[in-house]
């Protein structure tokens, strides 16, 4: 780390469980954020401003004055453009060190083929059931830590799912992806604006802990948040023998 990089980090640096050499693996990891809008917003300014040396952001979306109310790494001078080159203005006017490559591309399978394995660590903020599981079943198959964020009305949810923990359950063993599944999205369903940035943070947070290896990540359990009664539950995962992603073929 150079000067410059000692003093912007120094607070990380400071703490016991990250320090020099946790700050270092952050500055040497690589995050895919797929989901440009209020989770991957928080999510990516925070993993920029952290010191993440690379993120790729994914995202076929422009900005929209709808979104403004909550995803806030965009502006109003830039709606209209894409949300992938949106956010990344917002993260290297805070760190010019950032290196954020952007794709404005809606995540395929064969997008995420592509990107998951490059990556140590993903997030998983979009809003729409099947890319979810699309997200996943890729990061099971290249075995790549997700740290899974969701947010509707007043409510948000996180969950870590870690395909190197033989015990971690993945998405598709607590949500099926199978299920008759209405879309319910914040579009037309509304969503209080800071569940995201709550949500987003955390994303970040869990991220963090697995890319500079401190603590404990909330992998085997779901995460719920109820903005309303400020109330925050967890339900415990578990594998499912059967799972369509990751049950071991014999
Ligand atoms: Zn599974």
């Amino acid at each position: 780390m150079n000067d410059d990089q000692l003093l912007r980090y120094s607070r990380h640096i400071l703490l016991d469980e990250i320090g020099i050499e946790g700050q270092e693996r952050i500055l040497a990891s690589h995050v895919l954020i797929i989901g440009a809008g209020g989770l991957g917003s928080p999510a990516a300014l925070y993993l920029g401003s952290a010191g993440v040396g690379r993120i790729t952001l994914v995202d076929d979306d422009t900005v929209d004055m709808t979104n403004l109310q909550r995803q806030i790494a965009h502006t109003t001078d830039r709606v209209g453009s894409a949300k992938v080159e949106s956010i990344r203005s917002a993260v290297q006017a805070i760190n010019p060190g950032a290196n954020v490559a952007c794709v404005q591309r809606r995540a395929d399978q064969d997008l995420l083929d592509e990107l998951v394995p490059q990556a140590n660590v993903v997030l998983d903020c979009t809003d729409n059931y099947r890319t979810r599981h699309l997200i996943n079943a890729a990061c099971v198959r290249h075995r790549i830590p997700l740290v899974a964020g969701a947010a509707l009305r007043l409510d948000g949810q996180l969950m870590v799912i870690d395909p190197r923990d033989p015990d971690c359950a993945c998405y598709a063993c607590v949500f099926s992806p199978d299920a008759e599944f209405e879309e319910i999205q914040c579009s037309t369903m509304g969503v209080f604006s800071p569940v995201v940035g709550v949500i987003g943070s955390l994303q970040a947070a869990e991220a963090l802990k697995l890319l500079a290896g401190f603590g404990h990540p909330a992998t085997r359990r779901l995460v719920m948040f109820d903005s309303a009664s400020q109330d925050w539950s967890s339900m415990q995962t578990n594998r499912t023998l059967d799972c369509p992603v990751c049950a071991r073929k014999a």
